[in-house]
């Protein structure tokens, strides 16, 4: 399933809050950070089949954490000082008796956790058993399945297997424990040569049902005995009567035809595949959609049988339950199996070393009016090695990887940007998930003449970086972020336990040694050591030399816009299916059109509530009655609001400033989040902006800024902050406000050439949105037209924004000092200590210290009464067809329930949940064959939104969306599944924080007025639904099908075709793109 949060990240930065999180546990934000801020990872690497709630979403920049390189940098965990935790491990006779043997154990300090690797010795299984205090528990099954083809098999196998299991005979067990379960992780990932199922709990008896849930779906799947599943997931013929064309549907195949819609997709995977000519990361494991038509059930079943089996699996248990009970749990699989020689079968061949560098140049789709000079994309990939390195230089290449491309600052990002050869740079950095790693770096956004210039660019500033090293304070920031980052280790809403399996994957699964990648403080010293006696020189430039430089296994890609791509696609899938139709026999054609009838048919079809009671479930009583607890102290400084949050934070402080945004003019918002990047990114008087972020990077673990608009419940006039937001160890507290200060206050707004590469950065990015999260797009148009906060948010990160940055684009060169005046006039008109709030999270005794640091920033800035403007311009409301080049749609349908009177209640929460994961979740993804379908109910705005992900429909989409108020009418619910949706619902609210995201959202709360008599009120709304509300809420939704208002982004055709079937549906907007 899409997430929710995924919706909540639109705008630049803001809370525009849509999902239930925001009301009452309003949800983390991403947490700021130079690390965050340019996950230059490859997106291409880690398929998300189901995106569950608080998943990373496919190249959404959290998704970060599966790129090893950043993992490594940004996720490590704690610098434990502690003494050694007291050795705890399983009971060893158990251990025995279950045919178990010891392999290692370790302590691991840095985690303070005992690590133990056992052996089941029947099965030759392995399973890593890490304890520790962290109630966030993690359990994961690993499988090597490298593909011998793009057919897509890993894929279509990882979304099957959730389909139904021995033990748990429904359509669909993971989406049960999608609507019922406490799980603080529930998702599956593919990657190029493995398949992971992890799921975390942090409630001991739901976390027993997701693990068991899971080992049977791996084990014993229906899927491999039922081609009606294969045929869902993967692909099949569609075809309602004989007389009509064949088309192609399923899951997986629509969801890589959006991935194969995105040029950024495409050339990461073209670099991958090209990179790695004779072994299995030559093919797409997430299925190329030209192909995955080419794959056969027997196939399927014979991967299913060959490399799912306990000789090939590797298995993952983290967190304070019981290791005794772990192993029993597995062992209960895993005896029933014998040893056979998967292992041996699914190992990877290493790639021998190139002799000579090579090039490649392919096509990408654009609009056929796009004006293509410049649109080509580069990028130079070299394989660093044919074997593993040693720690100490893995270390070092990530050291290296945050010193080239890491910050603005960074001398590779930095003078790619600044040489305005192209609009941005290509998905870049050190890549080690795979057996060997690798190093990426282009640009995109490039004229064709030009891509000489981009190479000998990046080879040149390599060379003169080698040639003269990197500046002492450079080598110093890297090393405080990147020291502060695996100290701090926040993993966001990542759990922590998931973050290392995934990291101690990267060698357990080539048969190196799996606890090396849980170790980084010795290595760390060993690293600062080397520089400290021989200079940083001497430890980077062989790296650059002999690794980049001099090594000859270089592929260069260069990907070139083609207008007639599209079309060229298309036409070549109807002409096979065209193919296809033709060999038929009316009679087999029948037959088809039967199996499409059948299969809907069991789509549509209930599971039988025994069948759904299989799945276990929690109590109503295993739920907590009040809701989770932060503590906050208000109080008052220098006529600014003070918030406390006095929490456990390892001696990090949080801190954020609030400042009034309604005070910018209307005329001025979509300039924005431009201004923010250029208070970061721009420089003082005194210190250029290279200075500026290394000092950031010396000093703090990192500082953001960003706009924060959001509807305020019962009132007209919306919320909207700016907020900066910072982190630094609290003895560096000064430092980090007197940051802040120079931030707001120095930075001078005099860099037009810089200014420049900004729009255009943010340009490129508007564009790859578009393309590939038009969902987001949708949604945006939408809240745009319903109301004032909806339309801010489009300003800054919609349609509208990517419109206004290509005017301002012309602006900047025809027009500099208005454009500079209008960011001096954004800074006056918000900066003003009064009506400010200043948020801090840590425990009493650096809360306290940070007192008097708070005042001098404080006391520092202005003291204007803030004035606050009147904002306009909410969008015309009308249905609008977005026309850009995409094989998927993304469709949308919303409008606002407060308009019928509605008064919010607690179980709208667990209602449109419900819709979601049973309504949309069978006809949008299961028979309509879209990657997402899903809804939303803000309930700050009253705004209920119908959305799909990668739709292969347009008008029949909306028809879903129309019908669900028949199926709330129609609609029976046992007491079972009641609970279910209840318990679902109480997970979404409780979601497992860290303690930065706690008191950032005990912030937002006191912001939009969200008391916590309300949050208990709608708690007691929530653990009291009943059927009667669904019904009522039937009513209200009748709103939505009646007045409410549609969008997509979706190809020319399909708008087309939409229009021919529905007169006047949609009204045609074309992009240029
Ligand atoms: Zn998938």
């Amino acid at each position: 399933m899409l997430s929710r949060a995924v919706l909540r990240r639109r705008g630049a930065g803001g809370f525009k809050a849509m999902e239930l999180a925001s009301v009452l546990n309003v949800g983390n934000r991403c947490s700021p950070g130079i690390l965050r801020r340019f996950p230059h990872h490859r997106n291409q690497l880690a398929c998300f089949s189901r995106v569950s709630r608080r998943a990373p979403s496919p190249g959404d920049a959290f998704g970060a954490s599966l790129s090893v390189s950043r993992r490594k940098l940004c996720n490590a965990p704690q610098a434990a000082v502690a003494a050694p935790a007291p050795k705890i491990g399983a009971n060893p006779d158990v251990v025995k008796e279950l045919g178990f043997e010891e392999v290692r154990e370790e302590f691991i300090s840095e985690y303070k956790s005992t690590a133990v690797l056992y052996r089941h010795k029947k099965t030759g299984a392995e399973v890593m058993s890490v304890v520790n205090e962290d109630e966030n528990k993690v359990f994961g099954i690993v499988f090597r399945t490298p593909p011998k083809d793009s057919k897509g098999i890993p894929h279509i196998l990882e979304h099957s297997v959730l389909c139904g299991s021995r033990k748990y005979p429904l359509k669909e067990p993971f989406v049960e424990l999608l609507k019922g379960s406490l799980h603080t992780f529930l998702n599956a990932f593919t990657y190029p040569d493995r398949t992971c199922y992890p799921v975390a709990s942090t409630n001991l008896k739901d976390f027993y049902n997701l693990v068991d849930v899971y080992l049977d779906a791996v084990f014993h799947p229906r899927c491999v005995s039922d081609p009606q599943i294969f045929q869902q997931e993967g692909w099949h013929y569609e075809v309602n009567d004989s007389s009509e064309d064949l088309t192609y549907k399923g899951v997986v195949f629509n969801e890589m035809k959006g991935v194969y819609s995105q040029p950024d997709s495409v050339l990461g995977r073209i670099c991958q595949q090209e990179l790695f000519p004779n072994n299995a990361y030559n093919v797409d494991s997430g299925g190329d959609p030209s192909v995955i038509p080419d794959l056969t059930f027997e196939e399927f079943q014979e991967f299913h049988r060959k490399f799912y089996h306990p000789s090939n699996a590797r298995i993952w248990f983290y967190g304070d339950d019981d290791p005794t009970e772990r192993l029993r749990i597995v062992n209960a699989y895993l005896s029933n199996f014998e040893a056979n020689n998967s292992a041996a079968e699914s190992e990877v061949k290493p790639q021998s070393l190139l002799s000579e560098p090579k090039k490649i140049k392919e096509k990408y789709a654009v609009g056929e009016e796009t004006d293509t000079s410049k649109k080509h994309m580069v990028s130079m990939n070299w394989l660093l090695s044919d074997k593993p390195l040693d720690l100490e230089t893995e270390l070092a290449l990530g050291f290296l990887d945050h010193l080239v491309l890491g910050t603005p600052a960074a001398p590779l990002r930095k003078t790619l940007l600044e040489s305005h050869l192209g609009e941005a740079l290509t998905s870049s950095g050190v890549e080690d998930d795979l057996l060997q790693p690798q190093f990426s770096i282009g640009m995109k956004g490039v004229a064709e003449s030009d891509i000489p210039a981009v190479e000998e660019l990046i080879v040149s500033t390599l060379q003169k970086l080698a040639d003269e090293g990197f500046t002492s304070e450079a080598v110093e920031a890297s090393m405080n972020t990147i020291e502060f980052a695996l100290r701090e280790n926040n993993t966001g809403s990542f759990p922590r336990g998931l973050s290392l399996m995934l990291r101690s994957m990267g060698k357990w699964l080539y048969g190196r040694d799996p606890f090396e990648p849980l170790r980084f403080a010795k290595p760390l010293e060993d690293l600062k050591a080397k520089i400290a006696t021989e200079g940083a020189k001497a430890v980077f430039s062989p790296l650059i030399q002999n690794f980049l430089l001099s090594n000859k296994h270089l592929v260069t890609v260069e990907l070139q816009p083609d207008a007639e791509k599209s079309a060229e696609i298309e036409a070549l899938e109807k002409e096979r299916l065209a193919k296809v139709k033709a060999s038929l026999a009316k009679q087999e054609l029948e037959e088809l059109a039967r199996a499409t009838e059948e299969l809907k048919k069991r789509q549509e079809t209930p599971d039988p509530p025994e069948a759904l009671k299989a799945v276990p479930s929690l109590s109503l009583s295993d739920i907590p009655k009040e809701p989770i607890h932060v503590p906050i102290a208000i109080g008052e400084m220098h006529g600014a609001t003070m918030l406390r949050h006095d929490i456990f934070t390892n001696d990090v402080l949080y801190a954020e400033v609030a400042f009034e945004l309604r005070t910018v003019p209307s005329e001025l918002l979509p300039l924005v989040p431009l201004f923010c990047q250029s208070l970061l990114e721009m420089g003082t008087k005194d210190m250029d902006f290279v200075s500026l972020n290394l000092l950031i990077g010396r000093k703090t673990g990192g500082i953001s800024v960003y706009p924060s608009t959001s509807s305020v419940r019962g009132k007209k006039e919306p919320s909207s902050k700016m907020i900066i937001r910072g982190k630094a160890m609290a003895s560096q507290a000064q430092d980090l406000f007197s940051l802040m200060r120079t931030i707001l206050q120095d930075v001078q707004f005099t860099d037009k050439e810089r200014f420049k590469q900004f729009v255009s950065q943010s340009k490129s990015g508007m564009e790859s949105r578009l393309r590939g999260a038009g969902h987001r797009i949708v949604a945006s148009r939408l809240d745009a037209m319903l109301n004032i906060p909806g339309a801010v948010g489009e300003k800054m990160g919609g349609l509208s924004y990517l419109d206004y940055l290509r005017e301002l684009e012309k602006q900047v060169d025809t027009d500099w000092p208005a454009v500079q005046q209008n960011l001096e006039r954004i800074r006056t008109s918000f900066l003003s200590r009064k009506g400010a709030i200043v948020n801090l999270t840590a425990d009493e005794k650096n809360l306290t210290k940070a007192d008097s640091f708070v005042s001098s920033l404080l006391e520092a800035l202005p003291e204007t009464e803030p004035v606050v403007c009147t904002w306009n311009g909410i969008l015309q409301p009308c249905n609008e067809g977005i026309i850009v080049p995409t094989q998927v749609n993304y469709v949308g349908k919303a409008a606002n329930l407060y308009d019928t009177g509605y008064e919010l209640d607690g179980s709208a929460y667990v209602i449109s949940k419900y819709i979601g994961n049973t309504w949309l979740w069978d006809r949008v993804r299961v028979s309509g064959g879209a990657y997402g379908g899903f809804c939303d109910f803000d309930s700050h705005s009253g705004v209920f939104t119908y959305l799909s992900y990668r739709d292969p429909n347009l008008a029949k989409t909306i028809d879903n969306y129309d019908l669900t108020v028949q199926f709330l009418r129609e609609l029976e619910l046992d007491d079972d599944a009641l609970t279910k949706a209840i318990i679902g619902t109480i997970g979404d609210v409780d979601s497992y924080q860290l303690p930065d995201a706690k008191g950032y959202s005990s912030m937002l709360r006191y912001i939009l007025g969200i008391t916590e008599e309300e949050r208990k009120l709608r708690r007691e709304q929530i653990l009291s639904t009943s059927l009667r509300d669904f019904k009522a809420f039937a009513d209200v939704l009748e709103h939505v099908k009646e007045k409410g208002i549609v969008a997509a982004v979706a190809s020319a055709e399909d708008v087309e075709s939409a229009n021919k079937e529905r007169p006047g549906l949609l009204q045609p907007k074309k992009v240029s793109l």
